[in-house]
């Protein structure tokens, strides 16, 4: 990704007046300070969900603009992410949580915003890929699912934030949640985005996908080598592969693939395995 694709994108509010210009504008019009980081306008995830076709609401940008500054400011003493830049979070964090959109709306058959869904995203961490999926789908229906409180901690805050309706974070690891009757066979789509390899994934995933439901596994180039390897536990789980997909990331040159697994049959009874087992001894 260079500096040239960014700077030819910039938007023209973007462009300083005179310092004329905006003393005299200042004394009507306060204007909110720039950020530390100098930038607003979030010019490559415009850019990238125009190239992806995702329609992007002026209200979405701004959200997504105060999410990445909660990020960074939580960032400074949790600990969520590596990624901090503003570019950088544009693209390996917002774009990239984005990718499955039209893949998914293409399986629904329905139309970008998606109606109403209950999505459960395994494993958000600092909110990838559920928050962004629902700043530009208002109409869902979200559950961020995390086993670290801190994570948990961070979501509240960002959801009473954001005010985002029909949005709550929960606390538990998704092989335990995905024995109980409130989480298992209860969501439309689960999502998941870096949280285990393919294998133990689909188990600690498939379970909590309502028959005829949808998972959306987002991985990186080791995706062919896993999916191989996950076959098996895919089958048990009552899954069957609808495609994995290589996508293209806006702005990212890095190999990235979407697994969508439809729910075909129940995940028997006995799964998914506690103990740490899907991890440990993943159904290879
Ligand atoms: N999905 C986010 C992303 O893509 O930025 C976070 C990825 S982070 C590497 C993995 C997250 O998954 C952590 O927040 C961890 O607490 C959570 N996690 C790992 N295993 C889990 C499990 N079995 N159940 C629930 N959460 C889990």
């Amino acid at each position: 990704m260079g500096g040239v694709a960014a700077l030819s994108i910039l938007p023209a509010d973007m462009i300083q007046s005179s310092p004329m210009e905006a003393t005299e504008y200042s004394v009507t019009t306060p204007q909110e300070p720039l950020p530390a980081h100098g930038q607003t306008g979030l010019p490559l995830l415009v850019e990238g969900c125009q190239q992806l076709g995702i329609p992007l609401t002026a209200t979405a940008v701004a959200a997504f603009e105060r999410y990445y500054q909660e990020l960074v400011t939580w960032n400074q003493r949790l600990n969520l992410t590596t990624i901090v830049a503003y570019d950088e979070v544009q693209t390996k964090h917002f774009l990239d949580s984005l990718v499955s959109l039209p893949l998914l709306a293409e399986e629904l058959g329905a139309p970008l915003p998606l109606p109403t869904l209950r999505l459960l995203d395994v494993g958000a961490g600092a909110g990838f890929p559920g928050i962004p999926l629902k700043l530009v789908t208002p109409a869902l229906q979200l559950t961020l699912m995390d086993g670290t409180q801190k994570k948990i901690a961070f979501l509240e805050h960002l959801i009473r934030t954001l005010e985002l309706s029909a949005t709550k974070p929960v606390h538990g690891r998704a092989e335990e949640l995905g024995r109980t009757t409130a989480h298992r066979a209860q969501y439309d789509v689960v999502t998941a985005r870096a949280v285990a390899p393919l294998a133990t994934l689909v188990e600690y995933v498939l379970p909590l996908v309502r028959l005829g439901g949808l998972a959306v596994l987002y991985k990186g180039p080791s995706a062919p080598e896993e999916f191989m390897e996950a076959r098996r536990a895919i089958k048990v789980m009552g899954g069957e592969t609808v495609r994995l997909a290589p996508v293209t990331v806006p702005f990212l040159a890095e190999r990235r693939f979407i697994l969508l697994v439809k729910k075909i049959a129940a995940t028997p009874a006995q799964y998914p395995r506690g103990q740490g087992l899907a991890r440990k001894r993943p159904l290879v």
